[in-house]
């Protein structure tokens, strides 16, 4: 199993873009520079969608040019089309992510794109890429959305999945993550798509899983993710946003709560778990009101937590 682990936190994308009240752009700049100052490396700062659409992703270039200042820090947005790709690439992201239902169904409802035209659009935003010059170019990544389940359409064809992740890497993306966007994956499920999307498209393609805790299953899925050799794990800080269908449930996996497993197993994050906690006091006075999730922010850490020889 891998010694080392990055965290990627979705929480000012995944997390504020499910939460109705607007933060401060000001509260997202600190609290982007207090976890970059915890010691996460890859943060998700927004996402270049119409701001008529999500009114809480408006000021995502002020949030990308900002976070570009500081140390250590790659700077992640979600892309929802080609002209959001060339908004990303013009404020200088390290890296964006397009999610690529593979539910058309879902697809189709969500981005009127069927799988056909997100291809192509992904193939257009990877020719964009390409022209960059040398050391402009960001890393182009599709997260295969609905992965393990859909609302709509319910169970996805596992074979499907496969196939359109070797049609992405086709289209010329660096690399694919793997979405439970609905909370639905089970650990065996992750192990067996794991392997078989590894086996179809080369096992360093395939790096990064963004799980929900819907059902309660996001570290356990974590755990089957990292035997095989999943090496960046997706997490929002105190689980922002929930999940409107399973009240008490936190949205993305809690990013405190991830820590802990992984430091405690002795796998290195490279964060300062202490600091991260207090980050959480960064989103409380922004969004009042709005729940905060998490076991280890509850709890404490336990007596000697990162005294013990590893
Ligand atoms: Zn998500």
């Amino acid at each position: 199993m891998t010694t080392s682990v990055t965290i990627s936190e979705v929480g000012p994308r995944d997390g504020l873009q499910s939460v109705d009240a607007v933060m401060p752009t000001e509260s997202k700049k600190a609290w982007v520079k207090a976890e970059a100052e915890a010691g996460v490396s890859e943060i998700e700062v927004g996402s270049f969608v119409p701001p008529a659409l999500l009114p809480q992703m408006a000021d995502t270039a002020e949030i990308v040019a900002y976070a570009k200042t500081l140390p250590n820090l790659d700077v992640v947005t979600l892309i929802p089309n080609l002209k959001g790709a060339e908004r990303a690439i013009a404020v200088g992201v390290d890296k964006m992510s397009i999610p690529f239902s593979m539910s058309e169904t879902h697809s189709i409802k969500n981005v009127r794109k069927d799988h056909q035209a997100m291809l192509a659009e992904i193939q257009a935003i990877a020719e964009l890429v390409a022209g960059q010059p040398d050391g402009q170019r960001p890393h182009f990544e599709v997260g295969l959305s609905t992965a393990f389940g859909c609302t709509i359409e319910g169970p996805v064809s596992e074979d499907r999945v496969t196939r359109l992740a070797e049609a992405a890497m086709e289209a010329g993306v660096a690399e694919v993550g793997l979405s439970d966007t609905t909370g639905y994956a089970n650990p065996a499920q992750v192990t067996r798509m794991v392997r078989q999307i590894k086996a179809a498209i080369g096992s360093d393609k395939l790096n990064t899983l963004h799980l929900h805790n819907t059902r309660g299953l996001g570290l356990a899925n974590v755990m089957a993710g990292l035997s095989e050799g999943i090496t960046t794990f997706d997490a929002s800080l105190g689980g922002l946003g929930g999940c409107p269908f399973a009240p008490g449930a936190s949205g993305n996996i809690v990013t405190e709560d991830l820590v802990f497993m992984l430091e405690a197993m002795g796998i290195d994050t490279g964060i300062n778990l202490d600091k991260l906690l207090k980050v959480r006091d960064i989103i409380a006075e922004a969004l009042p009101g709005e729940p905060l999730y998490g076991f280890t922010p509850d709890a404490g850490l336990p007596l000697g937590f990162g005294s013990a020889a590893a």
